[in-house]
């Protein structure tokens, strides 16, 4: 079991813009998944789904405890999906 405070679910993509941010997925998977270009979501585990809010608050909260973050990324592929 490791420290890190965030379980991912891999794969996990980090876009070059945010080679420095924390990657915090609050979804796992893609909406959409229909580019035809793309297969970055097409693994079983990696299935559309909202995360759990509280869990993800808590990855937030132990997050702050144990490590220096400037920029956060929200992940995966269209975590604006979800409402503000
Ligand atoms: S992750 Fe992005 S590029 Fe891939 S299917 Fe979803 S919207 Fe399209």
């Amino acid at each position: 079991m490791t420290d890190f405070p965030i379980a991912y679910i891999e794969p996990v993509f980090r876009p070059p813009s945010e080679a420095h941010s924390l990657i915090l997925p609050v979804t796992n998977g893609c909406s959409w998944n229909n580019c035809t270009f793309c297969e970055m979501y097409t693994e079983a585990q990696k299935k559309f789904r909202a995360r759990d809010e509280r869990e993800v608050l808590d990855e937030i909260r132990r997050a702050g405890e144990r490590l220096i973050v400037q920029r956060v990324f929200l992940a995966d592929g269209d975590a604006l999906v979800l409402p503000t």
